[in-house]
């Protein structure tokens, strides 16, 4: 097996290689396979953390990690909803995006790594069929530093730009802002890995969600995957639903307990679990704090800064929506309900015990009037 099908499972060869491999989805499925449960944890992590990235990679195999792909499509396919699919391919592409990022670096570098192996980006843009749009900007040959490797800017051809770059990226990615000459179009390395980012999503995108179900042996996948399609509509039910509010005051003494105390963690320096740290940052972000404030309300710098602006930013989505974090029953199941106090017993979602304690309240100092003075 190709060991380069396990981390970009959606080129066309990864394809192949699950049409030829010894056991198929369907039977996976059956067997409730481990790369049934990776699959899963694909899907997940797309939803909760804008990642598919595995938490323990050293616990699948290149083969788990590459049929974990068209069983996670799978589940997408059940859940069904236009919010699944686009997280899904979304978190699909920034994790690719990080993947080949690095790759790129290696392959420039002249280094290879014996245990991860590296994609050129010659075969990316191979992939996408963008080898004869995407042509490298000359460097310098006196410049002995990069030595005519690693060119800082690429020419992109203006359709293949046109079709991939998007005015919601931003005023700087309007043609009407860009270099333009000879048909093409100027763009930084960065740049130039955000459109093949796009190029990923599209196809994780292209052709879902599909018909599982509709003849016997998919009504029998569907039948075999319903707690972990359950599971997955709970998630976004949490996120997409629930926990609105109207209050954009930060007082961090009156909130939930679980809250709380997610937050004196966070302040003590201690490395939240993934899952605590989005329930904590999503929590944050409900009420209109932004990266910067969540960030040192966190007491958070250098990478941990990095990091949850990274999550903040995932967690305001295009339309400016964001995700409520996990209803109280999610946040019992994380072990994270801790504390609990009367109004606990009130409520269903620790933005409604917010909310309430706020307008309780009257009126309140908001924290970051504290921070400004
Ligand atoms: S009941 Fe809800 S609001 Fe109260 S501590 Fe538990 S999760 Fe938080």
């Amino acid at each position: 097996m190709d060991p380069h099908h396990a981390r970009y499972p959606f080129f066309d060869g990864a394809r192949a290689a699950v049409g030829e491999a010894d056991i198929s989805p369907p039977a996976l499925i059956a067997e409730d396979a481990p790369a049934v449960e990776r699959g899963l944890e694909r899907v997940e992590r797309a939803l909760m953390e804008g990642t598919v990235a595995p938490e323990e990679p050293r616990r699948w195999s290149d083969r788990e990690e590459l049929l974990s792909y068209p069983i996670a499509r799978i589940l997408v396919s059940l859940v069904d909803t236009p919010a699944a699919v686009d997280k899904y391919a979304a978190a699909e592409a920034a994790t690719a995006h990080e993947r080949f990022s690095a790759d790129f670096q290696t392959d420039d570098d002249g280094l290879q790594s014996t245990s991860s192996p590296t994609v050129s980006l010659d075969r990316v843009l191979r992939e996408f069929d963008l080898s004869g749009a995407v042509r490298p900007e000359r460097t310098d040959p006196t410049d002995r530093r990069r030595g005519g490797r690693d060119p800082t800017h690429y020419w992109v051809g203006v359709g293949a730009y046109l079709t991939l770059a998007s005015a919601d990226w931003g005023e700087r990615w309007r043609l009407v802002n860009r270099e333009l000459a000879t048909g093409a179009v100027r763009v930084t390395n960065d740049e130039l890995h955000r459109l093949l980012e796009e190029a990923v999503r599209r196809r994780v995108a292209d052709g879902l969600p599909f018909e599982v179900r509709g003849n016997s042996a998919g009504d029998e996948i569907a039948e075999a995957l319903d707690d972990e399609v359950e599971s997955l509509r709970n998630l976004l039910n949490d996120h997409d639903v629930a926990g609105r509010t109207d209050v954009d005051a930060v007082v961090p003494g009156l909130f939930p307990p679980c809250m709380k105390a997610l937050l004196q963690r966070a302040q003590s320096g201690e490395s939240l679990p993934a899952h605590s740290e989005f329930s904590l940052v999503s929590f944050l972000v409900a009420f209109g704090m932004d990266a910067t404030e969540v960030a040192t309300l966190l007491g958070a710098d250098g990478d941990d800064a990095d990091r949850i602006e990274t999550r903040v930013t995932y967690l305001a989505d295009a339309e400016g929506s964001q995700f409520a974090p996990p209803s109280c029953a999610s946040m019992q199941s994380y072990g994270d309900c801790v504390n609990r106090d009367e109004r606990c017993e009130t409520i269903s979602h620790p933005l409604s015990y917010y909310t309430s304690a706020v307008r309780d309240a009257g009126e309140v100092r908001d924290w970051r009037e504290a921070v400004g003075e």
